[in-house]
């Protein structure tokens, strides 16, 4: 440290401070109002006017997202929706079929 201190000298130090003499400590929702991230972010988003498969993001196509300001692509949605279904479709019948089995027992006896 005393050799950093003897380089450097009184000059730096004393330009160190000046700069730390603008600094104003603020909360941080403060500090993110003043900044420009949020508008920087929101003139990207702007930007992108198709969803990750190419969908247009038209008003019909858009659906806001609950949970983060976000947007979705509602064919993406309604893709994915289908193929699940498809997928779960034998699970979601046999499902059917035991609880159907279930009742006609229960009706039976
Ligand atoms: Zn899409």
């Amino acid at each position: 440290m005393r050799c950093y201190r003897n380089i450097v000298g009184l000059d730096t130090e004393y330009r160190f401070w000046e700069k730390v003499n603008f600094l104003e400590p603020v909360t941080h929702a403060e500090n993110m109002r003043r900044g420009i991230v949020g508008q920087v972010n929101a003139e990207r988003q702007r930007g992108i006017t198709h969803c990750p498969k190419g969908h247009d993001y038209t008003p019909e196509n858009t659906q806001a997202r609950k949970t983060n300001n976000g947007r979705k692509c509602r064919q993406c949605s309604a893709d994915y929706a289908a193929e699940w279904r498809k997928k779960n479709q034998e699970k979601s019948r046999a499902a059917s079929a035991a609880y159907r089995a279930r009742k006609r027992a229960e009706a039976g006896s």
